[in-house]
């Protein structure tokens, strides 16, 4: 290692060993054999052409000049030429057998090039490479080094000096080679810097021979701190002391950063930066953990926006993606620094909270605290957004500790949650799981339901309110569980809903009273729900339009009942298929008007025959004095904008006698019958089919 010089000291040393000739009396390259040979070839061979030419020419003069007996001198200037020429011929021909020679050499050395033994190569021992001198040698290994491409330094042990750095060690610190040699760590880096580097080459003087590996921050003269992995090992002189350390480092700053962004991303949300589920699951089983651990108890939060989607659907996604950060910051600022919040996935969030000393105390506290800031209206792109959340939370240890068992309980509390109601929160109780796992059966059952024929069809008559004779009537899907008796719609639907089924079950519904209807006198018309399930993923008016084919009752004795939440999605598409349906000729109801939006447009926009008042306010009139009011509103809305009203819900005269003194047209409820199967209906209406005769006669 004595011979080991500053690498590159000369600029040129590569271009240097390429521009030297290592053999002498090498032949010529096979280039520059090519590039002249044919030229050689094509004049030789005109030459000796030529002189065969000419020397026959020469024959045919001297045999005229002897047949003209011409004078001797004019033939024997003609033998000298063609002499001449067959001389320039014959030294064309020796230049070309020459050329063949260097061919077989060239080829020779091409040979040796590839370890491929040639007749030639082993012909001409003299020219195989002749061993390198020392300082060819010397010059070699400088060549090799400089070209690595990961950055190499020598540094003499005893003065801890740097003796060779290649050029990939120059662009690593971002200094020349000339700036380095001759110095140490000191003089080069911080102090800091510095001193590790100390630590670490003593650490591999002590253990001469051995390959040592670390990786760590190096802060460099002029590209700042990079993330290095060094193998180093100290090398002995030729007395066996170690003379030398030989380092060598990899740059893996920008690997690393691209690991911890691949990293970053498998474990955050990308739209809040917040964690994701599978982070937040990590930390529940750590959590999980401590608790089994030190006792430290915990709490998990499931969240979920309400009216998050409506935001969306109106103001669009990217004001809904606006929505989202700010809702994590407003979450972020209620917690403590103990507490991980993450987004599960669309407006769904997640809380650990832990080291609480009081827990359910502290996880009420917490609930509280996001209802309220998530109450307060939010500004996004000018418009004013007021959402709630829906809160599910289960206690670590209490309600278990693994992960999933405390997703699935805090999940099932948060069901409960948006089935009372929704802005609120509620603690998972066991009763919970008994809960679902009904609901599981009941959601088997309904599929199977179908299939084994459970479904009827329940009339309710509608009223006219002049007359108080049926002018149609309301069919109403109704399920009889072999096991159950009858399950309220309000079980079953929303799970129909859920699942899809409502749209087999709706369709059968529709069969089934277009059917009924068909028996009943002609005067009678027969209104059927539509889901906005059935809306958004059936082809309603091919179904619609087969169940009246099917049946041949007359459109116009068809009403089709929705409510606005049918209207909210995709209204441009609604409206489409709302016009579409009314071309059939059948009717359309606003169903349920005044429990959800109410809003004024979709009345005039959507051209719908009949608006149907919730029964809340018929139930209410003689209570409350603004129920009466909004009746009455809602009748001369419907006057002015030629629409008919209904209420529903009617029990008593007294409630009857209001409506009709509002001008309410058409009533339900109770009062003028329950929901009933047909042949039960059918008495009745033969009842009033009668009576109206009388009144008729
Ligand atoms: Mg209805």
């Amino acid at each position: 290692m004595h011979e080991v010089a500053p690498a590159g000291s000369d600029a040129d040393q590569s271009r240097s060993l390429r521009a030297r000739d290592p053999t002498p009396n090498a032949p010529p390259s096979p280039a520059a054999a090519r590039r002249w040979r044919p030229v050689h070839i094509l004049v030789a061979c005109g030459l000796a052409l030529a002189g065969v030419i000419i020397a026959g020419a020469t024959g045919m003069i001297m045999a005229a000049a002897v047949l003209d007996e011409w004078q001797g001198t004019v033939a024997f200037i003609s033998l000298a030429v063609a002499s001449s020429m067959f001389a320039i011929g014959a030294v064309a021909l020796l230049g070309v057998q020459q050329l063949r020679s260097d061919d077989a050499a060239v080829e020779a050395h091409a040979g040796r090039a590839k370890n491929v033994p040639t007749h030639a190569a082993h012909e001409d021992v003299a020219e195989q490479p002749q061993p390198r001198s020392q300082r060819e040698q010397a010059f070699f290994l400088n060549s090799v080094v400089e070209h690595i491409p990961v950055p190499v330094l020598v540094k003499d042990v005893r003065e801890q000096r740097y003796v060779l750095i290649n050029r990939a060690a120059e662009d690593l610190l971002g200094v020349a080679r000339q700036e380095v040699i001759g110095k140490t760590a000191y003089d080069l880096f911080d102090e800091r810097t510095a001193d590790t580097i100390f630590d670490r080459d003593l650490e591999v003087v002590e253990h001469t021979g051995k390959l040592m590996h670390s990786t760590h921050q190096l802060e460099t003269p002029k590209n700042g701190a990079r993330l290095v992995a060094s193998h180093r090992i100290a090398m002995l002189g030729e007395n066996g002391e170690t003379e030398y350390l030989l380092g060598v480092i990899e740059d893996v700053t920008e690997r690393t950063r691209a690991d911890e962004r691949i990293k970053y991303m498998a474990h955050h949300d990308l739209l809040t930066g917040l964690s994701n589920r599978a982070l937040f699951m990590e930390k529940i089983e750590e959590a999980g953990a401590r608790q089994r651990r030190r006792g430290e108890t915990f709490s998990v939060f499931m969240l979920d926006l309400d009216r998050f989607k409506n935001v969306n659907d109106s103001l669009g996604h990217p004001e809904g993606d606006l929505l989202l950060k700010e809702t994590a910051r407003r979450l972020k600022s209620s917690l403590r620094e103990t507490d991980m919040l993450a987004r599960l996935g669309g407006d769904e969030f997640a809380i650990l909270q832990s080291a609480e000393k009081h827990q359910q105390e502290g996880a009420t506290g917490l609930a509280d605290r996001i209802i309220r800031i998530i109450s307060e209206p939010f500004d996004i792109s000018g418009h004013k957004v007021t959402i709630g959340t829906s809160i599910g939370i289960a206690l670590a240890p209490k309600d278990g500790v693994e992960p999933s068992e405390l997703m699935k309980k805090a999940d099932l509390a948060l069901y409960r949650t948006k089935s009372e109601g929704r802005n609120g929160y509620r603690f998972f109780d066991p009763q919970m799981t008994a809960d679902a796992d009904a609901l599981h059966q009941l959601e088997h059952d309904l599929r199977e339901a179908i299939a084994r024929n459970e479904f009827e069809v329940h009339y309710q008559p509608i009223i006219d309110v002049k007359s108080r004779q049926p002018v149609g009537v309301e069919a109403l899907a109704r399920w009889r569980h072999p096991q159950r008796g009858f399950v309220p719609p309000d079980q079953f639907i929303p799970i129909a809903e859920e699942t899809g089924l409502i749209i087999p079950i709706g369709e059968w519904v529709l069969h089934k009273a277009c059917a009924d209807a068909m028996t009943w006198p002609p005067y009678l018309k027969v209104a059927v729900n539509l889901s906005p399930v059935q809306f958004r993923k059936c082809d309603l008016y091919h179904v619609i339009w087969g169940a009246l084919v099917e049946s041949g009752l007359a459109a116009q004795r068809l009403e089709l009942e929705i409510t606005e939440s049918v209207l909210v999605e995709n209204e441009s598409d609604v409206l489409a298929m709302f016009n579409q349906l009314k071309s059939l000729g059948v009717t359309m109801a606003l169903d349920d008007f005044g429990t959800g939006y109410s809003s004024l447009r979709y009345l005039t926009k959507f051209p719908f025959d009949k608006i149907k008042i919730d029964k809340s306010f018929t139930q209410n009139l003689t209570k409350r004095a603004e129920c009466a009011t909004i009746v009455s509103a809602v009748r001369a809305l419907g006057f002015g904008l030629n629409i008919l009203t209904t209420a529903e819900g009617v029990e008593t005269e007294r409630q009857f006698d209001m409506l009709a003194a509002a001008g309410v047209n058409l009533v339900q409820g109770y009062m003028f019958g329950r929901p009933c199967p047909a042949s039960e209906l059918d008495r009745n209406l033969v009842g009033a089919a009668a009576s109206r005769v009388e009144s008729a006669a």
